[in-house]
């Protein structure tokens, strides 16, 4: 019987007291975000209206490499952090494979996924700032989760646009978030006039992470002492995350290892950039050879098929020009299960890294994610999210490319959230109702004219 330690934890006062900010010590820097009407580079000043105070400074900040964590929230994070590192024993010997994987359990938090540790952040800056109300939209229904649940701590309202097919297809995240005590809207809606437009041209359209932020930040902006708050994509969201990274470091070191790739699925790019910027930190400053790659679906292919260009995080046009991967801002992705996948553009951080070959980009189609996430639940006991089973399919391509070369590599992947409440999907996948889609070269070129001169 081996007694190999599987399962790494970190010591209450072992939580990193900072989160780290790439952004100081990238070579090249993100290119700025601009107001679509002048065309001038953004001030922190310019987001006020929109975001709280101290996470547009955060957003625009190039210079300092770490950023204190406010006591209050260090203290939300000691209820389920440090998060554990496994050694995935079980999936390594179904794939008989000889590569050494981990996986960082972001499942483990009271809501099930990474995106609690940007909402407890996000909502503390709001109370500390004296707002009351929060707005947010959410696609599969996790960041909304998160968000309704940290807004109850610090106690202010939250109103939430969820995306209408994860609406109707996962209705228990509506409910988490009613628990929660938030108000939900399925989205697109006629509350607001971004969602009657887009209702008036498509009445059946199922909705869209970028039309729910339209929907939300509208709300925000006509709403006093309401601010909008953001799941994923800008750069203060993948820096509240960098701290599943800053643990996943010291406790690869616990388990006496370093990895040789580091693994994140991919929808706007806060859990990717989240495990990989503190690892990529030695590569920029130390010379570390490590691969970091991108797991985004086939059907929403803004890393490995779109265009880097400034382009709206929105569908209405609401949010500054940012310089991203982008499919356009127009692009209405498939209606794939994994709904916190479906965004049409990438962090202008992972942009600028991907452009500097610092970082890979896979797709991965919707069937053989399933499949991963399969095999992962039968060889671990954790059934994974959705979105996170892309991650899965990535690990598992690499480590069966090592049991081809024989090569003892170590893989460390983020296990960015549960698929508990994402039973109907499987359900789906088990029946064989599931489908690959095919997306062509011809439909990406289309929404690309379409903001060829932004
Ligand atoms: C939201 C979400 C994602 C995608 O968002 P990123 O910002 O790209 O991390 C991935 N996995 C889960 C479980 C999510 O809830």
């Amino acid at each position: 019987m081996s007694t190999k330690q599987k399962r790494f934890i970190l010591p209450e006062d072992e939580i990193p007291k900072y989160w780290y900010n790439i952004q100081a010590d990238m070579k090249t820097k993100p290119m700025p975000p601009l107001n679509p009407k002048t065309k001038e580079a953004l001030k922190p000043e310019d987001l006020y209206p929109i975001f709280a105070k101290e996470l547009c400074q955060q957003e625009l900040n190039q210079t300092d490499a770490w950023i204190e964590i406010p006591e209050a929230v260090r203290e939300m994070y000691k209820y389920y952090r440090s998060t554990p590192l496994v050694r995935a024993y079980g999936l390594e010997k179904a794939l008989g494979t000889p590569a050494h994987i981990y996986f960082k359990n972001e499942s483990v938090s009271p809501i099930g996924s990474h995106k609690l540790n940007s909402a407890l952040a996000q909502a503390y800056y709001c109370k500390e700032e004296g707002i009351t109300n929060v707005t947010t939209e959410t696609g599969a229904g996790q960041w909304g989760a998160a968000l309704s649940y940290a807004a109850k701590v610090f106690g202010l309202e939250a109103a939430v646009y969820q995306v209408k097919i994860s609406y109707n297809q996962k209705p228990y995240r509506r409910s988490i978030m009613q628990t929660f005590g938030a108000t939900v809207t399925a989205s697109p809606s006629m509350s607001t006039r971004a969602g009657k437009d887009i209702i008036t041209r498509n009445p059946n359209y199922q909705g869209s992470l970028g039309t729910a932020i339209s929907e939300a930040i509208e709300l925000a902006m006509n709403t006093p002492n309401c601010k909008y708050t953001l799941g994923s994509v800008l750069s203060h969201v993948t820096l509240h995350q960098t701290i599943i990274g800053l643990e996943a470091e010291k406790q690869m070191e616990m388990a006496g290892e370093y990895p040789d790739m580091v693994i994140g699925c991919f929808g706007g790019g806060s859990n990717f950039g989240g495990i990989c910027f503190p690892f990529m930190r030695h590569t920029i400053l130390d010379g570390k050879q490590t691969r970091y790659i991108a797991a985004e679906p086939a059907s929403c292919p803004k890393l490995t098929r779109g265009k880097f260009q400034y382009d709206f995080g929105d569908e209405a046009g609401y949010t500054p020009l940012l310089p991203m991967f982008t499919l356009g801002h127009n692009f209405s992705p498939a209606n794939i299960h994994a709904g916190g996948l479906r965004y049409h553009g990438a962090g202008v951080i992972v942009s600028q890294l991907l452009k500097d070959n610092l970082m890979e980009a896979v797709d991965i189609q919707q069937l053989e994610s399933f499949q991963a996430g399969c095999l992962f639940a039968q060889a671990e006991g954790i059934i994974p999210a959705p979105e996170s089973c892309h991650a899965i399919a990535a690990t598992i391509r690499e480590a069966n490319q090592c049991k081809e070369s024989g090569e003892e590599k170590v893989i460390l992947f983020n296990l960015s959230g549960h698929g508990l409440i994402d039973m109907a999907s499987y359900d789906q996948y088990l029946a064989g109702n599931l489908m690959n889609y095919e997306l062509k070269d011809e439909d990406i070129q289309k929404n690309l004219n379409e903001i060829k001169d932004m």
